[in-house]
Formats: structure tokens, sequence, C-alpha cells
């Protein structure tokens, strides 16, 4: 970290930097310029308090030279973290995968409709919230057990893997016990409870990006999961909230190669919340993949007119079958594969 002073700053307010990072237990190092002086902290671990420094007289700004995330870092690891499911799926390694389903979990013959649907079209996940965080508390907010209990029985009947949203940290062990991946919603990105409580539930996650995140606040937040002892971590894309309502979202394509040059995780990308118009969908996961993207999340619903939730961006059976066509395709150009369903026995 470089402490960047004013010009004209006094030997006495760089001797003042001096004595705050020498208090702090690092070594300063003062580089006086023609322009002006920067003064170096040596020995940074992490925990440095940047905020500590701004303030002080004669302060211009502060740079950081290292980031504040570590573990997370590709710096920390250089390869590729593969996540590893059940049934030998991995996400992060070579194959796409499609991770698909309703927003909400609304009764047994929809869900199963639903797994039976995004299966034979290829997907390997199936996503469905039981534990839903709605923007309205008049809002259909899930099924919660009974909806895990569904999500369990959709897993036995077509061998689906399960991605479903913890929303508390007391739904953690709850939704650990019926889920192969737990997914943190996009609301709860900075959550540092449950994200603590996700670091220890023995599962891997999923991790949205809140809807207002920067890059780096994601990877602080995955940073959480993993300093608990949970490396398998799986990030998210899911668009931001920006000034034009002609979508629902803007969905950040660029975060899928930046996250790759800042992190080993994984990163998948959610079109569905990412544009919230059913239509932008195909679109968007075609460029998300083309983009780098190790995964997708999609929303599909048996009849979206119906749906408690987000029907207007969730595809149909028959659109979501085009979808998974045009993927391979676009995976196929950049010498990647998408995941293939286990034969059920
Ligand atoms: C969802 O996946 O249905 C969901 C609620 O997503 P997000 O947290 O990204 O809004
Ligand atoms: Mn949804």
């Amino acid at each position: 970290m470089l402490v960047v002073m004013q010009r004209g700053a006094t030997a006495e307010e760089i001797r003042g930097v001096v004595a705050a990072i020498e208090e702090m237990g690092y070594q300063a190092r003062p580089w006086p310029g023609k322009q002006r002086t920067a003064v170096g902290l040596v020995g940074n671990d992490g925990k440095v308090d940047a905020s500590r420094f701004e303030g002080l007289p004669g302060v211009l700004e502060i740079i950081h030279v290292t980031q504040p995330y570590r573990q997370v870092s590709r710096e920390w690891k250089g390869e590729n973290t593969v996540v590893r499911l059940p049934g030998g799926v991995a996400v992060g390694g070579d194959d796409v995968v499609v991770m698909a389903g309703p927003c909400s979990v609304e009764s047994e013959a929809q869900i199963i409709a639903a797994a039976r649907a995004v299966r034979d079209a290829g997907a390997v996940v199936l996503r469905g919230g039981a534990f839903k965080p709605r923007t309205s508390p008049y809002s259909f907010q899930g099924l919660g057990e009974r909806g895990l209990e569904l999500l369990a029985k959709a897993r036995e009947e077509t061998g689906l893997l399960i991605v479903t949203e913890a929303m508390d940290s007391e739904d953690v062990d709850l939704v650990a016990r019926y889920a192969d991946i737990i997914q943190v919603g996009a609301r709860n990105m900075q959550n540092y409870s449950l994200l603590k409580r996700v670091g220890r539930a023995g599962k891997p996650a999923l991790l949205k990006r809140g809807i207002a995140a920067t890059i780096t606040e994601l990877l602080l937040a995955a940073e959480y999961i993993l300093a608990e002892g949970n490396p398998q971590v799986i990030l998210c894309e899911r668009g931001l909230r920006g000034f034009d309502a002609a979508t629902r979202f803007l969905f950040d394509l660029t975060a899928i190669p930046l996250v790759h040059k800042l992190s080993h995780l994984p990163i998948v990308a959610d079109p569905s919340h990412g544009t919230g118009l059913r239509d932008m969908v195909i679109p968007m996961a075609r460029a998300a993949i083309a983009a780098g993207a190790d995964g997708l999340l999609i929303e599909v619903h048996p009849d979206p007119a119906r749906a408690l939730s987000d029907g207007a961006q969730s595809l149909a059976p028959d659109q979501f079958a085009e979808l998974m066509r045009q993927a391979r395709g676009i995976a196929e150009v950049i010498g990647r594969r998408v995941a293939e369903p286990a034969e059920v026995t």
C-alpha cells in the first residue's frame, strides 16, 4: 500500500504517516519525489484498514498495490478451482454446466414437470427456490421445507442435482440436507453471518453478485466462505441495477472474463435475472458462454404464464431446448462442451 502525500506536505505530516504505519506494526518507507512524497507500507498482511490514513493531515490518496482479498485471488492459487458435484459433474473445468428450473418450487406437479423438461433438454442441475427473497412481503414466499422435499423428489425421479437458496443463517443446515449446491442470493451477498455459516455447511455454494456490488465486493464476499474452510464456491453474474428500465437489470458480461482474471473460482451466468425478459435470455446465454462462463443458471417453467414468480423471464420448455442447442454450438466453437446429464438407472 502506498500513502501518497499532497504536494507541499510538511515533514511533520510525513512523520505523522510514518508513525501511524509503525504504530500498526508495519514498516514505513518514505519515497521523496520531485513533486510529492509517497510512503510505502511494507508487510501488509491484508488486515490494514486504509481509512486510517485517508484522514491524516497532508495525505492525498491511498494506492493499493495488492488486492484486499487473498484466498480467492489468482495470486493465491494459479490454477482454476473445479467445484466437484455428485455424479462426476464439475464446474470450472472444460464443461459448461447448465442449471435450470423454475424461479420457485410451486407444487409437486410443477417441479416434476420442470425437472423432466430441463433434463430432457440436457440440463444437469435443477434450480428452484423453496425460500424466496421477494421484494414485497405480500408476494409468494416459497414453500419452505415442503419445497425442499419436492426438490429431493425431483432429484430422485430425474437424477438431476439440486441448487436452492438459503435465505437465513438458521436455514442453512436444513437447506444443506437437501441441496447439492447452496445458493446465496443477490440480496444476501453481503449478509456476512450467512456467508460464514455457508462456509461451514460442507456443501458447495453458489454466490450471486449483489445488484449494486462491485467485483471486489463480490470476491470479498466469496472470501468469507473460503475463510471458513469451504473452497467450493461458484460465483454468479446476475445483472446489476442500471438506469434504464428497458431491461430489469443490466447484465454485466465483462464480469465473466474479469473474475477469471482476478480469481481462480468458477463463474456462471444468470441471463434470466440479468435481463428480466424472456426474449433476451437466449442471446445473453450465448454471449455468456462465448465470454467464458463456466455454466448457466436459467429459469424454465412448464407454464410461464402461470408462474408464481418471475414468469416474464422464464423460458417455456421448448425455448429452453433451443437454448441448449445453441449453447452446445457456442461451447464447441470455443473448445468447450456442455455437460451431459448422466443416464438414470
Ligand atoms: C433466484 O435465483 O431466483 C433469485 C432470487 O435470484 P437473485 O438472488 O439473483 O435475485
Ligand atoms: Mn427468480
